[in-house]
């Protein structure tokens, strides 16, 4: 392992602990336009996310619900990178971090598309958590393609590909 995997690692376990104890955007969108739920059954994460669109940007987006540090560090930084941008610039992003998760640090993601989501590519190192960390995006992509009825109950997100 070189120095620059050492940094890495030690940032990746500093931001995620730093946003699992206190998520950003921990809250129901009031006047939410999108809806979803997402639910890891290998680890019992299970959250709602919530966001408002207006004039195709994401006004506000927020997540609700319980699971490990990594479930509510993604859904934290998620929300906090997809405020402000379009639905298909969230998809783009939904893409490139997928594939950070699943190919880590050496994956070809230019770092200027996913900015200080790159931390997540630290997950890539434990396979288990992959799926901690990719629920939040599943249930966004859901969101977005399903637009849900507030408070209705959609089909929830899995972390399943299909
Ligand atoms: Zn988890």
């Amino acid at each position: 392992m070189t120095t620059d995997d050492h940094e890495l690692k030690d940032l990746y376990q500093e931001v995620i602990i730093e946003h699992s104890k206190n998520p950003r955007n921990f809250r129901a969108v009031q006047n939410a336009t999108h809806s979803a739920e997402g639910y890891n059954p290998l680890c019992g994460d299970q959250l709602t996310l919530t966001l408002k669109l207006s004039n195709n940007v994401i006004e506000e987006i927020g997540f609700i619900g319980d699971g490990c540090a990594i479930s509510k560090a993604s859904a934290s930084l998620m929300t906090s990178a997809l405020k402000g941008k379009r639905p298909e610039d969230a998809l783009t992003l939904f893409t490139a971090v997928r594939t950070l998760l699943t190919c880590g640090p050496s994956a070809k993601v230019t770092p200027d598309e996913v900015g200080k989501l790159a931390v997540l590519s630290g997950v890539s190192e434990f396979p288990m958590r992959v799926k901690c960390a990719t629920l939040a995006w599943h249930t966004m992509k859901n969101a977005l393609e399903g637009g849900n009825v507030p408070g209705g109950k959609g089909n929830p997100a899995s972390t399943e590909e299909s």
